[in-house]
């Protein structure tokens, strides 16, 4: 599924030409295919129609980027439009734990699960208390409000065994809410900071758990109200969201089982139509696989490709259009000095140096690890050679005699082959330069200002 909606998306991408600004039979192509992949990955149809229209007015006249292919400029449009609509800034960390939960409030602060059976709600549940406690160091007390199923309360008590975080003791024939006043009462005499309430589960949304649930939130004024979304269940697991949403009130949503689901529609469309943040997702069933949203992230899966969308941005960066004209008439010319060698390294190295590089191509990545570790090392040295001379060799190597390397190999701490290895390296890169321009005015270019 995924893998299809990555090739569909480079296949129309690589038909697009090269050219100064995208026009709106490119656009229009490509959206022809990021609709279907959409729909494919699973989300909503409004919600991707939405999305189009965004992102076609984005990229219309939208101008290429000297250093990227039309194709990557487009990636680029619709991975930050994905981005935006998750409810994310493309420069945006992964939150840190205390704030992928807002627990402001007088202390205990009661957080309420909710959602449907077999949602994964006991399970984040626990896995949310367990990062609760170590990584912010809360004082975490669970309760489970289950009366319906058997030995529902029993199953949190046991994984609160397992992962160090007290439990209500379980008191049979009790009701919800007065569960929940019990929970706080005892969090409140023994100094807790946080109740997690899990709440019943059910098969569909139904009216009388929904006014269950409905009482204990009054009963317990939670500073939290989670729906616990398994995302395997794409459509339906919005269409959770949506009636608690509107009845109960909800303030965030988990989307459980992130790790089978490939494509990542159900995030997409979950935030779209809830307009609730996603704060957390769950990524197994240990208690410690669940990690906070990341738009940017889950962005990157939906549309499925290599890091091509960073290989833009640090391109946008990194390229002076100067630059790039300075370089390019001295090459018509024929002439390409150690100033332009510099200038070409230091630029190499802003990218990441040729392991960025290599690493940000789909497929090329592990390729890429052990080779051009060494290459990062050499573009330093090569520069801080190119920095020990005068201006005037920079200009000329031709005055580089003997002593004269004795001399930058010292300063730069390295040895005179190195010194001539890039000296070398220099004769190539302009011999071959020569030779591109002596085509170029055999060939269509004559008459060009040089
Ligand atoms: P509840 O009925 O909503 O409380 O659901 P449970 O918490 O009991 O979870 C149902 C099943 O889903 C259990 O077997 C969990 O181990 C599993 N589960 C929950 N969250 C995740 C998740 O993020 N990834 C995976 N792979 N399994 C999960």
């Amino acid at each position: 599924m995924f893998e299809s909606l990555s090739d569909r998306l480079s296949g129309v991408f690589d038909k697009l030409k090269k050219r100064g600004a995208l026009s709106e039979s490119d656009v229009s192509a490509a959206m022809r295919e990021v609709r279907v992949a959409l729909l494919e990955a699973d989300v909503a149809l409004p919600v991707v129609k939405d999305f189009i229209k965004q992102v076609s007015g984005k990229a219309v006249g939208h101008n290429v980027l000297k250093s990227v292919t039309p194709g990557q400029q487009v990636i680029k449009i619709v991975h930050d439009e994905l981005i935006a609509m998750l409810g994310g800034s493309a420069d945006q960390e992964p939150p840190a734990s205390s704030e992928t939960l807002s627990l402001i409030g007088v202390p205990p602060v009661a957080v309420l699960m909710v959602g449907l059976q077999g949602s994964g709600k006991t399970t984040s549940t626990a896995k949310i208390a367990k990062r609760l406690t170590e990584k912010d160091r809360k004082r975490v007390l669970m309760a489970s409000l289950d009366t319906r199923r058997p030995a529902a309360q029993e199953q949190l008590q046991v994984l609160g065994e397992q992962i160090g975080v007290k439990t209500l003791p379980i008191i049979k024939g009790q009701m919800a809410t007065d569960i929940a006043k019990r929970a706080m009462d005892a969090a409140r005499l023994q100094g807790f900071d946080v109740v997690m309430l899990d709440t019943a589960g059910r098969m569909h949304v139904d009216a009388a758990l929904m006014a269950e649930v409905i009482a204990v939130r009054d009963r317990v004024q939670p500073v939290e109200t989670l729906l616990v979304a398994d995302a395997l269940t794409g459509q339906d697991a919005v269409t959770v969201a949506k009636a608690f949403d509107d009845q109960v009130g909800i303030t965030g949503v988990v989307l459980s089982r992130m790790d089978g689901d490939g494509r990542g529609g159900a995030a997409l469309s979950m935030r779209a139509v809830t307009g609730k943040p996603i704060r957390l997702i769950g990524t197994g069933e240990k208690p410690d696989a669940i990690e906070p949203f990341h738009a940017t992230r889950i962005a990157g899966r939906i549309l499925g490709m290599g890091d091509v969308v960073s290989l833009v941005e640090k391109a946008a960066e990194t390229i002076e259009a100067e630059d790039a004209e300075r370089m390019a008439a001295k090459m018509r010319k024929g002439q390409f000095d150690l100033d332009d060698l510099r200038s070409q390294l230091r630029q190499m190295k802003k990218m990441g140096g040729m392991k960025g590089l290599m690493s940000m191509l789909p497929g090329i990545g592990k390729l890429a690890k052990g080779a051009s570790q060494l290459d990062d090392k050499l573009l330093g040295r090569q520069e801080a050679i190119i920095c020990a001379m005068t201006p005037k060799e920079r200009r000329d190597v031709r005055v580089l005699n003997a002593s004269r390397k004795r001399r930058i190999a010292a300063g730069a701490g390295v040895s005179i082959q190195d010194v001539n290895k890039l000296l070398k390296m220099h004769q190539q890169m302009s011999g071959m330069m020569k030779k591109m321009s002596k085509m170029g005015k055999k060939g269509g270019m004559r008459g060009m200002p040089s």
